[in-house]
Order: C-alpha cells, then structure tokens, then sequence
C-alpha cells in the first residue's frame, strides 16, 4: 500500500477484515498476505483478462450505495469476459480511497464485493489500496478461463451471420436520465427498472460460455450498440444491417418511445447495457433461442452481417434510419412525419 490514509481505517487491518476472506476460496491468493499471488493455469485453457476502471462522478454518482458500486465493478468485468466465453473466477482490485470514505462505507463496499464474488464464483485474489485527494477510483482486473483457442473474438464474424443480441437494448442510458430527472411522469415500477438496469448490469455470464463454438464474433455492449457492433464490424472487416422493429425493448423503454420516438437515440448509442451482441452462422440461429432459454437469458435476432462496412439501422420498409440527421421518425411510420 502506499499513500495509505492515516486515520482510523489502518489499512493492514481493513485488507485483513475487509477483503482476505473473499480470498479464502483460492489458495493462491495467499490469503492476502503476501505481495503477489499465485495462478495456475489448467493444461489446455488459457486465461482471458480484462480491466475496467468506475470513477465518482463519472461511472457512477458518488453517493450511490457502495455495495451496488462494489457489484457494478465486478459485472462490467464479468461482462468483458462473458462476452469472450469465458468462465471468471477471480479478480484483483486497484481502490483510491478520498480521506471522507469512513469505516461503514468500506464494509458496506467489501459486502457488496463479497455478494458478488459468491454469486458469480470469484476470489479476490489480491490489489492495492492508496488514499486519494481526488474522487473514488476503482480499477478491477478480472481473470477468466477459456478453452485453448475457444474465445469469441470481435473479429470472426462472417459475411451473412445473424447478429443476435442479448437482454434488451438502451435500458440503462434511460435509468441514467430518468436519475437526471428528465422522466418525471414515468410510472414509478417503469422507473425503477430502468434505475436497476443503470445501477446493476446483468452480465450475461452463463450464456457467454455456451456461445464458444457457435458464434462467430461476440462483444461486450457497452459504449451503445451501434457504436459497439461498428468496432465488431471493423474487426471482421464487415458491415451490419440491423432492423429498428426488431431490437429488443424493455416495457419502460416502449413506454418513453411512445411518447418520444426520437429516444430511440438514445436507445442505440446510449452505455452501460453490458449485454452481449454476437454473431452466428445462419445455420445455427435457430439452436440460440434454446441456449438463451436454458441460460436464463432473453435474446433477439436483430440483423445480418454484410459485406458493406458500417452499420446500418433500418425501419420497417427497409430505408435506412439517418441517426444524426432526421430524429429516427422513421422508428415507428405512423409517427412523426
Ligand atoms: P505492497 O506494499 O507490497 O504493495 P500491499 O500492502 O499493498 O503490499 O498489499 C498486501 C497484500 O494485500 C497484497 O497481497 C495485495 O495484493 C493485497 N491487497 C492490497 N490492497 C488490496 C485490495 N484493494 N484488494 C485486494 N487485495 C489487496
Ligand atoms: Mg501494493
């Protein structure tokens, strides 16, 4: 530890209660009391890794409750891998502490960290922990297993694959509106959902798995679908054609829709889905409604890849929806002409 904080949260201690026993699970942690874990990694797997940093004031507001901060950490990192296939099973944590954070919001933090390390079958394997003078900043490197050469990558997608994607679309770009205020009028259960989908993703963690061997290309959706699906497209050196009337909506989003079309906007481009788009040869589409199924997991065929680049969002006539320009009137045809 280094920069520690000085007052009564002696740092020793609170790795020693806070944080060793999410550590006891896996032996090579060392119990947190050495510098450095230990990993092993199975003969014929390879570990798949990925990081994700949440500052105070931009990834979440600081007065959100710490163990949602905590389990929101821990789910866009299980998202990344989820998305590559991949099993996770243990974590490491970078936490830059400002000196008003006290005693209970730690415990409440390393609970919330504790909720989710049992729930998706982790073990905080080791980390850092310093003071800072700036807002709250937690980086989490996350470890997953996969089989040799298994891993769903962004760049195998193939020219006619049907994209699919998981859960439903844009949910958590409205909760963080609605927690801004904009939808006032909004029936108060409709609101709740959308504020749970902002505040708590669902990484899609037993589906991810099941797809290795049967998607082409997958990734994790969070900077919104359109811009996501282009880095996919770019990677595989394709294009996609998705349909406006097939993306799956959420009750509250087809509520607020219905009053404002041009939200669709905001649906396509909007972060923190953490839903899994994923490509499959058309061949198979019809076995990923039962995987989903099985996995707990809604999902929905939303488009085909194609050989022209970009990506494309069409309206039911097929005529391709001009996202910057024309207020996505086309979304519904009844509806602002
Ligand atoms: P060093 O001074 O060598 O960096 P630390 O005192 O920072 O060692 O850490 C001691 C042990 O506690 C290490 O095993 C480290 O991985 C672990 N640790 C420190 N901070 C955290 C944290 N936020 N989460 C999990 N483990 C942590
Ligand atoms: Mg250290």
């Amino acid at each position: 530890m280094s920069g520690a904080p000085s007052d009564d949260r002696d740092e020793f201690a609170l790795i020693a209660r806070l944080f060793a026993p999410l550590a006891q699970s896996y032996p090579g942690a060392l119990g947190l009391g050495d510098d450095a874990a230990l990993m092993d990694v199975p003969a014929g797997q390879q570990l798949v890794l990925t990081m994700d940093s949440m500052v105070a004031g931009v990834h979440f507001f600081a007065d959100d409750p710490a163990d949602l901060i905590a389990r929101k950490l821990i789910r866009v990192n299980v998202s990344d891998l989820a998305a590559k296939g991949a099993h996770p099973f243990a974590i490491m944590l970078s936490a830059a502490f400002p000196h008003a954070v006290g005693m209970d919001w730690l415990r409440r933090f390393a609970d919330g960290l504790g909720q989710d390390c049992r729930d998706y079958g982790l073990a905080l394997i080791g980390g850092d922990t310093v003071s800072t003078p700036g807002p709250l900043t937690l980086t989490l490197t996350a470890f997953g297993r996969v089989g040799q050469g298994q891993a769903i990558l962004r760049s195998g997608a193939k020219d006619g694959d049907v994209v699919f994607m998981t859960g439903t679309l844009g949910d958590a770009a409205l909760g963080l509106l609605s927690r801004q205020g904009r939808f006032d009028r909004l029936p108060p259960s409709l609101r709740d959902h959308l504020d749970q989908r902002y505040l708590l993703p669902q990484p899609r963690h037993v589906l991810g798995p099941r797809l290795a061997g049967l998607a082409h290309a997958a990734m994790d959706v969070s900077d919104g679908l359109v811009q996501d699906l282009g880095h996919l497209c770019r990677q595989s050196g394709l294009g996609a054609v998705i349909r406006a009337q097939d993306l799956p909506l959420s009750d509250a989003a087809r509520h607020l829709l219905a009053d404002d079309p041009g939200l669709l906007s905001n649906l396509l481009s909007g972060g923190d889905d953490y839903e899994i788009v994923f490509t499959v040869p058309p061949e198979h589409a019809d076995k990923i409604a039962r995987l989903a199924d099985d996995a707990g997991t809604s999902v929905a065929a939303i488009g085909r890849m194609c050989s022209q680049a970009g990506v494309v969002v069409q309206d039911g006539q097929g005529r391709p929806l001009d996202l910057a320009l024309t207020g996505w009137r086309h979304f519904n045809d009844t509806r602002g002409k």
